[in-house]
């Protein structure tokens, strides 16, 4: 299949180019750069089934394609927040740009949303049929709405236009190819462990958050894409939640790091608990992640010590 991944040179997105590739796919790879790099996909430029194209998914695209995985958004709070009203623009506006592209050339269609559709979840673990518990005014709303605008958008396309649509909703997934500066919480700990800097936990670190290795989830989205059955929206992520505090000492082991740990204000709307409900994963895409966490760790942390 000829297969457009936006946001193809994220971390996420550089890997589901690699593993299309490598399952004899044919790639389109189209990112804006705002948060992804020419590095995280310099190995594919040689291969003749690998093609890049800088646009940004805000403004419309002519292509002919097979499949569309839209993961173009910025991801971390940080990076969205910087300038919220382009991450909407890229929700919501590249969305319909691409679904209308899904439309015309009868593409399948399959948006990276997010646990963030949750808010700050009231029910745990978050199945779902929970309609979660988000601020439309707030500092997270510009991703937050945006993603579930995106997957309103799907669903009426899907309902007016019959657009063949798949909806994964990715819990917090980590791993090489992060930026050191992605400001995300593992890639942060990480970078500073390794520095010996302060490990910088926002609130008192009792949040939890459950961490997928990228493997597994690129597998979970490809497995949800190629099934013929289910539409979604599907949790993808590894159910064993961890609060931030403990997070910060299994790195601070990990790497045998002198850091101390300070603690900073914690901000606005950060959910106080995410855990996946990932039985209609494992019953319908026969997935579940097989990296533990410490597993995924090591590897990350190998691949961290490379960059700095
Ligand atoms: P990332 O920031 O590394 O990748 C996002 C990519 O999208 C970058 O390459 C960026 O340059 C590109 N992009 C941003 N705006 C664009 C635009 N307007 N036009 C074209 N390209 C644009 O983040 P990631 O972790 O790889 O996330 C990929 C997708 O998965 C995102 O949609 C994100 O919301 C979703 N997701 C990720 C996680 C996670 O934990 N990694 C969790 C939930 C959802
Ligand atoms: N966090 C932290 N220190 C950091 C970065 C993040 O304590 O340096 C916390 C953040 O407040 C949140 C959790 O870690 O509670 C996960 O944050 P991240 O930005 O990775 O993703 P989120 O799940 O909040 O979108």
């Amino acid at each position: 299949m000829q297969i457009l991944v936006t946001g193809g040179a994220g971390f996420l997105g550089s890997h589901l180019c690699e593993a299309l590739l490598a399952k004899g796919h044919s790639v389109l790879c189209v990112d804006n750069f705002y948060t992804g790099s020419l590095e995280n996909i310099s190995h594919l430029r040689e291969n003749p089934n690998f093609e890049l194209l800088r646009h940004d998914v805000t403004f419309p695209l002519y292509v002919e394609v097979d499949g569309i995985f839209n993961l173009a958004c910025p991801a971390s709070p940080i990076h969205y927040q910087k300038n919220p009203v382009q991450t909407f623009k890229t929700s919501v506006h590249g969305a319909i740009n691409l679904l209308g592209l899904a439309k015309r050339t009868g593409a399948r269609f399959l948006q990276a949303s997010t646990s963030e559709v949750y808010g700050d979840p009231i029910m745990s673990p978050q199945t779902e049929s929970y309609w979660g518990n988000v601020n439309p005014i707030g500092i997270r709303s510009c991703y937050d709405e945006g993603k579930r605008a995106a997957e309103t958008l799907a669903f009426d396309y899907h309902r007016q236009f019959q657009t063949d649509i798949r909806i994964a909703r990715i819990f917090n997934t980590y791993g090489p190819r992060m930026a050191i500066d992605d400001g995300r919480v593992v890639s942060n700990f990480i970078v500073q462990a390794l520095r010996n800097e302060p490990i910088t936990i926002y609130g008192d670190g009792s949040q939890t958050r459950s961490f997928c290795y990228y493997t597994d989830l690129i597998d979970g989205l490809i497995k949800l894409f190629f099934n013929e059955e289910i539409q979604g929206p599907v949790n993808l992520g590894n159910p064993k939640p961890i609060p931030m505090n403990s997070l910060a000492k299994e790195i601070i082991e990990i790497t045998g790091s002198s850091s101390d740990l300070v603690f900073l204000p914690l901000p606005g709307d950060d959910p106080k608990q995410r855990d996946p409900d990932i039985t209609l994963a494992r019953e319908r895409l026969g997935w579940e992640p097989l990296v533990d966490r410490a597993d995924g760790l090591v590897k990350t942390i190998e691949y961290f010590k490379t960059k700095i």
